[in-house]
């Protein structure tokens, strides 16, 4: 390393050129591409690199500071739980499904048990929405009274559930400021699971469409998906981030097809959407809150 301050400036901005302008990189990463310029004290060099903020890190991410197209990344936003409320209302005609029953033997733990069978079963053969949701609380009824729900019994159950079909958007705080911020910076794509019809009113009510430069409404998020949306779109998976709160459909998936992921998790994230993430895996940046991603982007 040049003792002498300007020529190591000089050495410092040759090296700091050669980082693509606000790719997040891991420390890892970053070690490998110093080491091939100064194999003696590569970490020295991390450190030069920092101290001229000629590099920037922050929650163990590196970036090289810049503005500009070149900075820009793509981000796909998940929908239902990462913008906008969705399975809480779910959760509450669950409850009243529960408060209705009245079941004489079975406790609300063990419906709830019989109820996620038959939903998990449902997914595969009927996808996702209110009416396959409201499909399931009929023949879970029908399974704990061993008969058929009657027409009556049908016409309960949906009126319990009037509020889920009928329901205006609920926003997860800071959603709408967030997305008009990094719409400045980034490219914002919508990849949403769910019944066509029900996924595009519920964005139509949200008023956020104009955010994304695409929407996509699948009926499953799994690996495949997101291959196809990165040649559909002709994104790179190095620069693009899938962002939602299902560890089963957003990050999971994503990540399989290479694409980097943000994972920000929900208190009311529905029980088939669980499933465990690598703390490992250095290309989940997780955080708590929609509003950090401009910390982030
Ligand atoms: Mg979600």
């Amino acid at each position: 390393m040049p003792s002498r301050a300007a020529k190591r400036q000089v050495l410092l901005e040759h090296v700091a050129a050669t980082f693509p302008v606000g790719v997040r990189l891991t420390e890892r990463e970053v070690n490998e591409r110093l080491r091939a310029y100064y194999e003696h004290d590569w970490v020295s060099l991390r450190r030069y690199l920092i101290d001229t903020a000629l590099l920037r890190r922050a929650d163990g991410w590196y970036w090289r500071p810049g503005g500009g197209v070149a900075t820009q990344q793509a981000l796909v936003f998940d929908a239902d739980d990462t913008l906008w409320e969705n399975n809480v209302l779910f959760e509450r005609v669950i409850d009243d499904f529960l408060d209705w029953l009245a079941h004489p033997t079975l406790d609300r733990a063990e419906i709830r048990a019989i109820l996620d069978d038959i939903e998990r079963a449902n997914t595969v053969a009927h996808g996702y929405g209110s009416r396959v949701f409201l499909r399931s609380l009929g023949e879970c009824l029908g399974r704990l009274r061993e008969r058929p729900a009657t027409a009556a019994e049908e016409r309960e159950i949906e009126e319990l559930a009037v509020a889920l079909i009928e329901r205006r958007v609920e926003l997860i705080p800071g959603v709408a400021e967030t997305l008009t911020e990094l719409g400045g910076r980034h490219e914002l794509l919508l990849l949403t699971k769910g019944d066509l019809a029900e996924q595009q009113r519920k964005l139509d009510a949200s008023g956020l469409a104009s955010h994304f430069g695409s929407v996509h409404i699948v009926a499953e998020k799994d690996a495949d998906v997101y291959r196809w949306l990165l040649a559909e779109q002709d994104l790179s998976p190095e620069t693009t981030w899938m962002v939602g709160n299902s560890p089963r459909s957003d990050i999971l998936p994503a990540r399989r097809a290479g694409l980097n992921a943000v994972f920000i998790p929900h208190q009311h994230t529905w029980v088939l959407e669980h499933d465990e993430l690598d703390p490992a895996d250095d290309r989940v940046l997780r955080l708590s809150t929609f509003v950090e991603l401009r910390d982030h982007f």
